[in-house]
């Protein structure tokens, strides 16, 4: 069981709360989308409504160990004020995660305060779950809760070492959200379910599409890892991306899918180019016919009105990774529209899940992430979870 911020007492509590403050930042530090900010409003609420104290820790960048200004949290800090102005909550900066300033920054918090703690990453043992950083990052807070759900396939100190240093622990309401349209499009999917698949590489996918195959009705494959598959059955992919290495495997799959009466649906039209860029010379042609010196950047017109159509009637979708080199506006097509069945089939009643990555930011670049049921904040996290595994910052919060 898994106790949410909404149900438990805060009032007069210091609530140690994981977030993902991991914001994009340009050369000058501005915040270039404060997305991640907004996505913790609910949690920040649910707490300093409650007249509990929000303290609030994440990490920004990769500053592995070593205090390096670029990746300080105080920008956050800046927009989080804005953010909440309108509730009239103080946030306060601790320039440190452990130790005498968030020490004294709390001793004089009250109930509606928000306080920020400095990168959690400025110290290595975040990353190592090391039990004394535990137990030092424990001292801010008199319960435990958990709103980072990017972070939590990862067994860090602030993700899952720290949990278990406390009795009460919860799930904020992003993290309660993500477990509540993943698990269900898992475990109890309006059907057909059906999964589309993309993005570059095979690899990080294969045990995905594989535990998929016991769940999906339908599972549609799109982007570099479609020529993989192709190459397994066979055919001519000329330049395209191929994993060598992962050919077998993609012909293992197909014969999989087969014995499981899973529809594995590959492209049959393909947009080539003669090189990887939106200058290159393109056309479109049928999978069977990629001549040596083109590569295939996008799924093809025939085959995008397919998976449209798969979409259109599916109960459940599940889509992560785009359908072709999306960020150049040639190749983009494949991707847009499957973002806009996604809106359609939303309207039509399913259940639509964008994975977290490249595919949220495809559905926001075509203006369509609010058209859909869930966009996940968790890229690699929404795969492992689709996978089937479990994630430690998950387990950490079930009591
Ligand atoms: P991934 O990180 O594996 O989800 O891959 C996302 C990336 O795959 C995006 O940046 C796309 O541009 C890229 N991609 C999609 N289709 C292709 C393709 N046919 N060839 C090369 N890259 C692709």
């Amino acid at each position: 069981m898994i106790a949410s911020i909404s149900d438990l007492d805060v009032h007069g509590k210091r609530v140690l709360t994981r977030v993902d403050f991991n914001v994009p930042q340009d050369e000058l530090g501005e915040i270039t989308d404060d997305n991640r900010i907004r996505e913790s409003l609910p949690t920040i609420h649910a707490i300093i409504r409650g007249g509990g104290i929000a303290v609030l820790m994440s990490h920004l960048g990769r500053p592995k160990g070593e205090r390096i200004l670029k990746y300080s949290l105080r920008p956050v800090a800046e927009r989080l004020t804005e953010l909440l102005a309108s509730e009239g909550a103080s946030v306060r900066f601790a320039d440190d995660c452990i130790g005498d300033i968030p020490a004294h920054a709390l001793a004089t918090a009250k109930p509606g305060n928000v306080v920020l703690l400095e990168n959690l990453r400025y110290y290595a043992e975040e990353e190592a779950n090391d039990p004394e950083f535990c137990a030092a990052l424990a001292l801010s807070g008199d319960m435990y809760c958990n709103d980072a759900f990017g972070t939590a396939h990862r067994a860090h100190a602030s993700t899952s070492g720290v949990a278990s240093l406390y009795h009460v622990v919860c799930a904020g309401m992003l993290m309660q959200k993500e477990l509540t349209f993943l698990g269900k499009a898992l475990n109890a999917p309006a059907r057909p379910l059906v999964s589309v698949m993309g993005g570059s590489k095979i690899s990080g996918k294969i045990d995905v599409i594989s535990s998929l195959m016991n769940k999906c009705d339908i599972i549609l494959i799109g982007g570099g890892m479609m020529f993989t598959f192709l190459k397994a059955q066979g055919y001519n992919v000329g330049s395209s991306l191929v994993e060598e290495d992962k050919v077998e495997l993609a012909g293992e799959l197909l014969r999989q899918a087969r014995e499981k009466n899973v529809n594995l649906v590959l492209p049959i039209d393909t947009v080539i180019a003669t090189a990887f860029s939106n200058e290159a010379e393109c056309k479109t042609v049928d999978v069977h016919s990629i001549e040596d010196g083109w590569m295939g950047l996008d799924i093809g017109p025939m085959t995008s009105r397919i998976y449209s159509h798969l979409i259109e009637s599916a109960g459940t979708v599940v889509w992560n990774g785009p359908m072709g080199v999306f960020e150049f506006s040639n190749f983009e097509s494949g991707t847009k529209a499957i973002a806009q069945s996604m809106a359609l089939a939303t309207t039509k009643g399913a259940v639509t899940i964008v994975g977290g990555g490249d595919s949220a930011a495809a559905i926001s670049q075509f203006g369509l992430a609010s058209h859909v049921s869930h966009v996940s904040t968790g890229g690699g996290a929404s795969l492992e979870f689709l996978e089937g595994k479990t994630l430690p910052g998950v387990v950490a919060l079930d009591r």
